[in-house]
């Protein structure tokens, strides 16, 4: 039986573990992928031009804003992130579900443009633990966490906007939950057409 494609997006506050749950439901899914983003933030030790994401010039992410290339974009952290449409869209026609991880602004622009996406949200399961996260993962300043931290309580906010909430608690029960709702959605036969 042949299903529709499907578009995912994962949204969560940062360090909650989304680019973890994100990584092991992929290694056990078929025909679903993740989208990469463009950003205007440099790139992190270890991470990787078109793996992890486009890195583009400020000047670059202003000229795909001006010709209209992007699903959404936001300014995050004082730095810019986008989706780009063709990106997501050669992705669908060539037959996958698509992944897109994004903050809680660009799901909610992503979802009026493309009202059957499926809306997913990622919870820390307290405030404490999200900071022992962003402090295990070294890649943020101090300062920089307490910035995320204040924006994440903004962020829980929308949760209640998302068709899925899953706390992350414990990775191995979490990652189950998200392979269940990515399977289950999965099986229906409409289509997301960009
Ligand atoms: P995000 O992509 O949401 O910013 P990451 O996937 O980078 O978050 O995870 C942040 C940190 O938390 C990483 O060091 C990761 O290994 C850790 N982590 C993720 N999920 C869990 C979990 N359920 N329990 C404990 N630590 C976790």
């Amino acid at each position: 039986m042949k299903t529709g494609r499907k578009l995912f997006i994962i949204s969560g506050p940062s360090g909650t573990g989304k680019g973890t749950l994100i990584s092991r439901v992929l290694k056990r899914l078929d025909d679903v992928v993740i989208s990469i983003s463009a950003t205007t933030r440099k790139e992190r030790a270890g991470e990787k031009p078109r793996l992890d994401y486009y890195f583009l010039s400020e000047e670059e992410f202003n000229e795909k804003i001006r010709k209209n290339e992007f699903l959404e974009w936001a300014n995050v952290h004082s730095n810019r992130y986008g989706t780009i449409r063709d990106v997501v869209r050669d992705h669908l026609r060539s037959g996958n579900d698509v992944i897109l991880e994004l903050d809680v602004q660009g799901a909610l622009s992503v979802r009026k443009k493309v009202p059957n996406s499926i809306l997913v949200f990622i919870k820390p399961p307290s405030s404490a633990e999200l900071k022992k996260r962003l402090m295990k993962r070294k890649t943020e300043t101090e300062e920089d966490i307490e910035l995320r931290l204040k924006i994440a309580k903004d962020e829980i906010e929308f949760a209640n906007k998302y068709d899925y909430i899953i706390i992350n608690d414990d990775l191995n029960r979490a990652t189950e939950e998200l392979l269940k709702i990515i399977k289950q959605e999965k099986r229906g036969k409409t289509t997301t057409i960009l």
